[in-house]
């Protein structure tokens, strides 16, 4: 109880007593199943009022201020005789040598605060029904305030929530600028490679030094690296809508194969000298459900990591199939390989794992982070078995439309 309102029920009790004819009046107030006389009340000083016992009050007890508490009873008692009036006095810190006492119930709504009890009556026939009624309405007074009180503390204790949420939000929003900030920069970075080499043929037939015949070997690195500066900006962009909650997904019933079919003739573009990329087809197709652009991403980002982590070379092989009630989309490749405790960090945002052996190759980070957020949206997910220096197995697992999977099952 704070100063202010012990000081209010003190000056309260005083009137009361005053009105009623009362020698004293108190209030006890109801906490863990016992009454406490709330300090300043009743003319004792608060110090005093703190080193008083406790008054036992339960529910299911027999005592008289159980009655007043949780029956709602008034209870009258003259003190010097009648047993009730004795456990009343023992239990109610009476004032030694009182002579009767009145106790009404204090209560705000269902909820039982205490009672209320003055003693020692100043009238000769003890407390009237006038005196019970003054003490009934300063109950109701004192309810009054104390739920004014709990609707001032639940008041802060909303403010507090309220600010502890404006706060979270803040910290996001915060996160999310210096994820644009980073992912501006990685934009600038990367994109600057294909972009030189795009400005540097451009300048060449400027000045008249590629005649056509070379225009014409040079023209699909040209077109492979803008699209891998398409790749790179559809990626910030997937990651930034997905960060802002903004990526919504367009499902239907796509076939895998025709997917991974445009995707590795994009990525053709990009070929890696010494790579080969085999993609094992299948007399039935794989249908699954998802958006058939987003699967295109991670298909794209998939097959283009197994060629870029492969720096010395060798087979991309390409799987389709089903297992489960999914259909998968298995990218294995004989390249770098990566180490078991690495693992765990692939799929995080910005987890760009840099080895001796794989720090020539740009990346951002982000491309595997992306294909699984948006393989997991669509109830599907990623997997990986990679072994260092042996290579690595990505496998896309879609949920298959449902009775339409004629694909053979993983070998
Ligand atoms: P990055 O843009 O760096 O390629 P990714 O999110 O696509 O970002 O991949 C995260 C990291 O995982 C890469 O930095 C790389 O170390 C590793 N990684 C991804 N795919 C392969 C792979 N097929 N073989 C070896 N390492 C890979």
């Amino acid at each position: 109880m704070d100063d202010e309102l012990s000081h209010f029920y003190g000056r309260l009790s005083a009137t009361v007593a005053k009105l009623a004819g009362a020698g004293r009046v108190g209030f006890f107030l109801l906490e863990n199943e016992t009454l406490l006389l709330q300090e300043e009340a009743f003319g004792i000083a608060s110090d005093l009022a703190r080193t008083l016992p406790a008054i036992e009050c339960r529910a299911d007890g027999g005592s008289a201020a159980t009655r007043v508490v949780h029956q709602g009873e008034i209870v009258r008692a003259d003190l010097s005789s009648d047993d009730q009036g004795m456990a009343l006095n023992r239990h109610s810190l009476a004032p030694v040598g009182a002579k009767n006492v009145v106790a009404v119930p204090w209560s705000s709504g269902a909820t039982r605060l205490g009672l209320v009890a003055a003693y020692d009556s100043s009238a000769p026939g003890g407390f009237t029904e006038d005196d019970v009624w003054v003490l009934q309405v300063s109950a109701t007074t004192a309810a009054l305030v104390w739920q004014q009180r709990e609707l001032a503390k639940r008041l802060v204790a909303g403010k507090d929530e309220e600010g502890e949420r404006m706060r979270g939000v803040a910290e996001r929003m915060g996160e999310l600028e210096e994820m644009k900030r980073k992912i501006l920069n990685l934009a600038a970075h990367e994109l600057r490679g294909p972009l030189t080499v795009i400005r540097g043929y451009l300048s060449m037939l400027a000045d008249g030094s590629l005649d056509a015949a070379s225009l014409r070997r040079v023209l699909p690195i040209l077109v492979g690296k803008a699209a891998q500066m398409d790749a790179l900006v559809t990626q910030m962009l997937e990651v930034a809508r997905l960060e802002e909650g903004r990526l919504h997904l367009e499902t239907a019933v796509v076939d895998l194969g025709a997917v991974v079919r445009d995707t590795i003739d994009v990525a053709a573009l990009l070929a890696v000298p010494g790579v080969t990329v085999f993609f094992e087809r299948r007399p039935e197709p794989v249908l699954v459900v998802g958006d058939a652009q987003r699967i295109a991403t991670i298909a794209g980002n998939l097959i283009d990591n197994a060629m870029k982590y492969s720096p010395d070379g060798g087979l991309v092989h390409c799987e389709l199939g089903s297992e489960g009630g999914k259909g998968f989309l298995a990218i294995r490749d004989e390249g770098l390989g990566i180490a078991s405790h690495d693992l765990p960090s692939l799929f995080t945002r910005f987890g760009r794992i840099v080895t001796a052996d794989n720090s020539h190759i740009a990346g951002t980070g982000l491309g595997l982070h992306l294909s699984h957020e948006l393989a997991r949206m669509q109830g599907g997910d990623i997997t990986v078995e990679s072994e260092l220096g042996r290579g690595s197995v990505f496998t896309l697992w879609l949920p298959l439309a449902e009775g339409k999977s004629m694909a053979g099952s993983r070998s």
